[in-house]
């Protein structure tokens, strides 16, 4: 199969969707955006060895890929439009693209993305990169900017899932569940939405809950305080780990793709998924507390001062 072929096979659809007056085909896509809207680019790139263990079924990798980047819109507010996609090879076995797009597709199926492009490559090493944009309401995006002081912080499931999924998917040890969530993670879109006009600021959990939060606060100007007695923990992450572990997973383990917010409480009562686990403070300090004392969290988990 040449690259033509292949291109053809795998990844052109030839559907017709609103708004995509060419996708996959020509020398560029041409792309109508609501003239409402204002639109979200994001992107990223998932090499082997390093985002997801060699060897991960590559439906697995593709839908992952796509829901890196559905979740960065989600953490805008956008609703997903179009999405391009970068792919580098190390062959180009039937099996493997076939599983591949099949997994691509199920994830764009699902929370309604359209490939309209790419390119497509021959390397050492699988790289996947998506580029992907969202639009929003004029001037409404959901930005990192905006906590002020007396705002609740809510998170989104249950954080910690997904690193412990990983850890598992590591020592070759099983758990449907957790896996699952580092496999295929949930972008918390429809939350997204609800929080356009509501939440104060906003972020996506790629790094763990603790580091993103920071990075919140830090764009805020603003500090917080979370108890670590309030992170919802899913039943499967208590079962399999001691809670020394859970709480580490749940604080500094990455990959969830949760959403992680500051607003004001009144105004989300309604939303359902969300957990409030603190507030935001003057200081600029992000404080972890532990049955009221604070401890330090770093990389390798937390302690008691
Ligand atoms: P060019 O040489 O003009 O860059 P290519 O031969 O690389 O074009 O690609 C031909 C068409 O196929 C283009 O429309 C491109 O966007 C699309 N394409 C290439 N690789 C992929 C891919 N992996 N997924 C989706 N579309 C792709
Ligand atoms: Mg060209």
């Amino acid at each position: 199969m040449n690259e033509f072929e292949l291109i053809r096979h795998y990844f052109d659809r030839r559907q017709s969707v609103p708004g995509v007056i060419v996708g996959v085909g020509d020398d560029g896509a041409v792309l109508a955006p609501d003239p409402n809207t204002d639109q979200c680019q994001v992107i990223d790139t998932l090499v082997e060895g390093v985002h997801f263990p060699v060897g991960t079924d590559p439906a697995d990798i593709a839908y992952r890929s796509v829901v890196v980047n559905l979740s960065d819109i989600a953490a805008m507010g956008g609703r997903p439009r179009w999405m391009t996609l970068a792919l580098t090879l190390t062959d180009a076995s039937e099996s493997w693209l076939g599983a591949f797009s099949s997994g691509l597709f199920a994830a764009a199926d699902k929370y309604n993305v359209v490939l309209v492009g790419g390119d497509t490559t021959r390397g050492d090493s699988v790289v996947v990169t998506i580029a992907m944009s969202g639009e929003v309401e004029k001037g409404c995006a959901l930005l990192r900017s905006g906590a002020t002081p007396g705002d609740t912080i809510f998170v989104t499931g249950t954080p910690g899932d997904a690193a412990a999924g990983l850890a598992l998917l590591q020592q070759r040890e099983a758990n449907e569940y957790l896996v699952g969530r580092f496999l295929r993670p949930t972008p918390r879109l429809e939350t997204g939405r609800k929080l356009v006009g509501k939440a104060s600021a906003v972020i996506d959990i790629s790094d763990g809950l603790v580091g993103d939060l920071g990075k919140l606060l830090q764009a805020s100007g603003a500090g917080a305080e979370i108890s670590i007695d309030r992170l919802p923990l899913s039943d499967a992450l208590r079962a399999r780990f001691d809670v020394d572990k859970q709480r580490r997973f749940a604080l500094t383990g990455g990959d969830d793709y949760e959403l992680c917010f500051a607003a004001n409480a009144d105004s989300v009562v309604e939303l359902a998924g969300i957990t409030a686990i603190g507030k935001v403070t003057e200081s600029t300090a992000l404080l972890c507390l532990l049955n009221g004392d604070v401890v330090e969290v770093d990389d390798s988990g937390y302690r008691h001062f």
